[in-house]
């Protein structure tokens, strides 16, 4: 089954590579991975006597190992080190060939389990680094594969260094070598779907910075909710409706990432996106306009019902982070609200009486709603000063 399957992803990775131009790495996994196979069958098929096995098989298996690890680093955009990979295969091929002549197998099992399980760590520690989720979740799927591949190997180096030689010579009979030629290779297959993973969500990454979608949490990007609202603005114009803007920033967010990290700071920010979606109707934008501030376009909507909308989503946010991933958190947000009839339709005036009212709001305690009109005095009284408060 291995052996048909591995190359079977070779060529699904080098028909990937075909049509994903700008994603580096893939050739690179496609060759180790054909590599090792080969690698792996000479050595399982027994084409020849092990003796004559080993040095070809390794020598392949520790090519494919260096090249997954210069593919690793293609992906994520490093500069690939060959000359790790040219020692990489040197060391497997000096110390076999070596050994193979002493005709001392136990040291060849040994010292090829060692030099692999390093290159497994190496591999794990690219990949087992802070990203944005959820390209984490694929970086951190193979990475662990890499980690139990190295588990793998220490438990094969260690065990040929302690046996005594009746035990070696039985690890080196087929059921035991077989156990672990298994456990390898499900892991090893298991890195590849990981590598695959990776490489899907980074296609889909970039579909979504194609479509003008902010990366964490969906919301539009900058450029595009600025697109859509010059095209949403012409709608409303032709139907005569008015258009309403929220500006929300996070409250204090900075504490936030310093004391639970940025990674969780993320998470809230996705958090807080996927509360706003769902409150939002279908022809609303969204966008995230910087770091942790967003925007929220309402066509047809008056500055009144714009306030109420921005005082449940303040409200419905301060609740959800009462207790978010397992802590209890401050975690609020100020906005300032606008509206077209008050000063005109056009996104930049929308904006900057926008932003003077979360301006104020930030003033005024943070945690509330502040609208422009409430700032001006042009409202009339009911509207004048109108603030809803936590
Ligand atoms: P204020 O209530 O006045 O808005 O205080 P604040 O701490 O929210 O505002 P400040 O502008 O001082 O800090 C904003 C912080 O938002 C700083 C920055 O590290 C963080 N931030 C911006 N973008 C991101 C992001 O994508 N992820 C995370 N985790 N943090 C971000
Ligand atoms: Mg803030
Ligand atoms: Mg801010």
């Amino acid at each position: 089954m291995v052996v048909v399957l591995t190359p079977l992803l070779s060529l699904l990775l080098i028909l990937a590579r075909v049509h994903a131009d700008g994603i580096h790495g893939l050739g690179h996994w496609a060759l180790g991975n054909l590599s090792i196979s080969i690698g792996m069958l000479i050595m399982m098929m027994q084409f020849t006597s092990t003796y004559f096995a080993i040095l070809p098989a390794t020598t392949l298996y520790a090519l494919g190992l260096g090249l997954y690890l210069n593919g690793t680093q293609a992906f994520t955009e490093k500069r690939p080190t060959y000359g790790m990979t040219v020692l990489i295969v040197g060391l497997v091929v000096v110390i076999d060939a070596f050994f193979l002549w002493q005709q001392d197998f136990r040291t060849i099992v040994v010292c090829n389990a060692l030099i692999f399980m390093v290159v497994n760590i190496v591999g794990a520690r690219m990949l087992l680094i802070p990203v944005q989720p959820p390209l984490r979740t694929a970086y951190w799927f193979t990475g662990l594969m890499f980690c139990l591949m190295a588990l793998v190997f220490l438990i094969r180096g260690v065990g040929a260094m302690l046996a005594d030689d009746a035990v070696f010579q039985a690890m080196s009979q087929w059921p035991l070598n077989k156990f672990t030629f298994f456990f390898g290779t499900i892991f090893q297959l298991c890195t590849t779907f990981g590598f695959v993973l990776m490489l899907n969500y980074k296609l889909v990454e970039r579909m979504r910075h194609m479509a003008g979608e902010d990366w964490l949490t969906g919301a539009l990007n900058r450029r595009s909710l600025e697109d859509a609202a010059i095209r949403m603005e012409a709608n409303c114009q032709r139907f005569n409706l008015g258009i309403a803007m929220l500006l929300i920033d996070l409250d204090h967010f900075k504490q936030i990432n310093d004391r639970y990290g940025h990674q969780f700071g993320d998470q809230v920010l996705a958090e807080f996106a996927r509360i706003v979606n769902g409150s939002i109707r279908a022809g609303d934008l969204f966008g995230r306009y910087g770091g942790e501030e967003f925007c929220i376009l309402l066509p047809n909507t008056s500055e009144e019902e714009a306030l109420v909308q921005a005082d449940r989503l303040r409200l419905a946010f301060e609740a959800d982070m009462a207790v978010f991933l397992n802590k209890r958190l401050d975690c609020t947000i100020s906005v300032g609200v606008s509206e077209s009839s008050q000063v005109g339709m056009g996104f930049n005036q929308l904006f900057a009486a926008a932003d003077r009212a979360l301006y104020a709001a930030k003033q005024r305690g943070r945690n509330c709603v502040v609208t422009y009109s409430g700032l001006t005095g042009d409202a009339d009284d009911a509207t004048k000063g109108r603030m809803a408060e936590g």
